[in-house]
């Protein structure tokens, strides 16, 4: 027997086509489309305007894979965690996390990841597959409920930032925020999405010339190669000078500064040369940096510095002028922080 393709892997244009090819008006295909994205429908049987042959000439050729969000959980400082199941049985998590004047959703764009940073449990998951655009699009419409219900209103910022490596899943990335950001999806502004990379140079000139209009952000957390390369292996591949250079060519075009995301680790980067690399290479083009609070994932040799040292880096990278912003860690009793995202409590 065929297997029957995914109904939301269609364009408003393909679904049209099909109803035509079917002997139907194209009309059929919008409110098939509006059923699909703007109502979130889970059934074709849910599609009341829709006569009945219709709906069960859909069933015999499509299926809709809607995610299930499994388990959700809620941090004593109110971050929400989803374990959301895909239609294969795989498990991705996402995270809401409020702040007093915003709710932002952390969202997988992969299961595991095929990266290796030594310090990320997501990286001992291993890569397992690309979540398609509709996986995507699930998660940030299920936080967005969860927004609604437990905090009135909905969600106001999106970031690329939970399990799985945006850039290597780039067409499906792109193809959910065209969704998210249209008005039949979530009508969201793309200034206020953000996907943050690991820094693959290459992709990174893609999005520039793709003249996307979400924000950039780059996991750094070393302004020094040979210390980069220790936290992040893929480092020594894309070294810091292919990083710099696409970075300039993305803001060459796009005008828009980076957000260069930065965790100090005791032992690791919190020394005075690791602090003069950063503010040198933030001079290359306009950027703000975020230290983000770490939460150690086992005993190991990845532990959060002294907030002396960090204080060190607030201090000199603002005698610089450099905005710097510090990220507290959010959810950790539920392991939804930075770098925690590892499918535990399954
Ligand atoms: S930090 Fe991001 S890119 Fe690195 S292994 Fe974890 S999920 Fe992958």
């Amino acid at each position: 027997m065929q297997k029957k393709k995914d109904i939301r892997a269609l364009t408003k244009e393909e679904l049209r086509a099909f109803f035509v090819a079917q002997g139907d008006k194209s009309f059929r295909g919008n409110q098939v489309y509006e059923w699909l994205w703007s109502k979130g429908a889970h059934s074709f049987e849910a599609m009341t305007n829709i006569s009945k042959s219709t709906r069960a000439m859909l069933e015999e050729h499509f299926v809709i894979n809607h995610i299930q969000v499994d388990s959700m959980q809620r941090s004593s400082d109110g971050t929400v965690k989803n374990a959301v199941r895909l239609h294969d049985g795989l498990i991705v998590e996402s995270v809401l996390i409020p702040t007093e004047s915003r709710t932002t959703a952390c969202v997988s764009s992969q299961v595991g990841c095929s990266l290796n940073c030594n310090f990320c449990a997501t990286a001992r998951l291993k890569r397992m597959r690309n979540l398609n655009p509709d996986e995507i699009y699930d998660q940030v419409a299920a936080i967005n409920k969860e927004s609604l219900l437990y905090y009135n209103h909905k969600l106001s910022n999106i970031v690329f930032m939970g399990m799985g490596e945006p850039l290597m899943n780039y067409n499906n990335v792109l193809k959910a925020i065209d969704k998210i950001t249209s008005p039949e999806g979530l009508g969201m502004s793309p200034r206020r999405i953000t996907v943050s990379t690991s820094g693959i140079p290459k992709m990174i000139k893609k999005m520039a010339d793709d003249e996307v209009k979400f924000n950039l952000a780059v996991s750094l957390h070393s302004a020094i190669d040979e210390i980069r390369t220790k936290i992040m292996p893929f480092n020594e591949t894309f070294p810091l000078d292919d990083l710099r250079d696409a970075l300039k060519y993305w803001y060459a075009k796009t005008e828009r500064r980076v957000t260069y995301e930065y965790v100090v680790w005791d032992g690791i980067n919190d020394n005075k040369e690791s602090i003069n690399a950063l503010i040198n290479f933030c001079k290359h083009i306009p950027c703000k940096v975020n230290l983000i609070e770490y939460n150690p994932i086992d005993d190991g040799e990845y532990q959060q510095a002294s907030q002396n040292a960090i204080n060190n880096y607030i201090s000199n990278l603002e005698m610089h002028g450099i905005v710097v912003n510090v990220r507290r860690s959010r959810g950790k009793d539920i392991d939804a922080a930075c770098g925690q995202l590892a499918n535990k409590g399954q």
